[in-house]
């Protein structure tokens, strides 16, 4: 990462820009290159997965648009961040969304042997995920979970295990901007290749994350459902409209 800079674009040219914060137009199997080139080299790294809501919210909190603007990989998470640069003109090619990587990288740590350390969602919840992805890819290397409710307090030690159980892959799953936030404030301490913020990923990877009853999924509803089985879905929700407006009069600006 580097530290001084006006513009994501100025320090990453190649990056499709939306509202001001550039998206890497990667797809899935390129941002996994990418990712396995970082493990290889073993700097220190966060790769951030961007939604739209993530990117309202950087045009009022400066210390999230930063970490953006200098994150080592920024994928495109939601489907509104590819009709974004389709009306921006510079369509990315398809999601890579972080519950996805998620699992590519539980597969490629069965085949190449990556080490993985899940932290965040409420207590058992990682461990729950972990297993899942342990019976789904038997020879995976899980080496550490932590649930995502800790004190200040607690923090240090939590890097300090982190750090000992020496994953190639950190996975952070306690939303955005406090996970990458995390990430950054620990980044060198840690010392792990490669850092990745998953949002919603292990309550989804757990199976905690119940479907809508059959009556309501016929009636096409679960989205429904789910807003309100989660009620910080809903402010991420509301953040849509804003964020569909904004690009659309920004396209006029061009
Ligand atoms: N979470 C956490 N620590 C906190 C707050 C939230 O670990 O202090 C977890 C929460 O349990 C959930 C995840 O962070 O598993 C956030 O999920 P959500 O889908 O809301 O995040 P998003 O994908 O929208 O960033």
């Amino acid at each position: 990462m580097s530290t001084v800079m006006a513009s994501g674009a100025m320090l990453y040219p190649d990056r499709v820009e939306i509202l001001g914060i550039g998206v890497d137009p990667v797809t899935m199997r390129e941002a996994l290159n990418r990712i396995e080139k970082f493990i290889e080299k073993r700097i220190p790294r966060i790769v951030i997965t961007a939604d739209a809501s993530g990117i309202v919210l950087a045009q009022k909190d400066p210390r999230w648009r930063d970490i953006l603007l200098k994150a080592d990989l920024v994928t495109p998470d939601s489907y509104g961040i590819i009709w974004a640069s389709r009306k921006l003109g510079s369509p990315l090619a398809e999601r890579v969304a972080g519950v996805d990587l998620v699992v590519e990288l539980c597969a490629l740590s069965e085949s190449k042997g990556y080490r993985l350390f899940f932290l965040g969602a409420a207590p058992g919840i990682a461990d729950k995920a972990a297993e899942k992805m342990r019976k789904r890819f038997p020879g995976i290397h899980i080496v550490g979970t932590h649930h995502g409710y800790f004190s200040e307090a607690e923090e240090l030690s939590i890097v300090e295990k982190i750090r000992i159980a020496r994953p190639d892959v950190l996975f952070v799953a306690m939303g955005i901007p406090r996970q990458e936030k995390f990430i950054v404030k620990h980044l060198y301490e840690m010392a792990v290749p490669v850092s990745i913020g998953v949002g919603g990923s292990f309550d989804v990877l757990s199976g905690v994350i119940k479907r809508a009853p059959y009556p309501v999924q016929k009636m096409h509803l679960e989205w429904l459902w789910r807003l309100m089985m989660n009620p910080r879905k809903w402010r991420k929700v509301l953040t849509l409209p804003r964020f569909a407006w904004s690009v659309l009069t920004s396209r006029k600006e061009h």
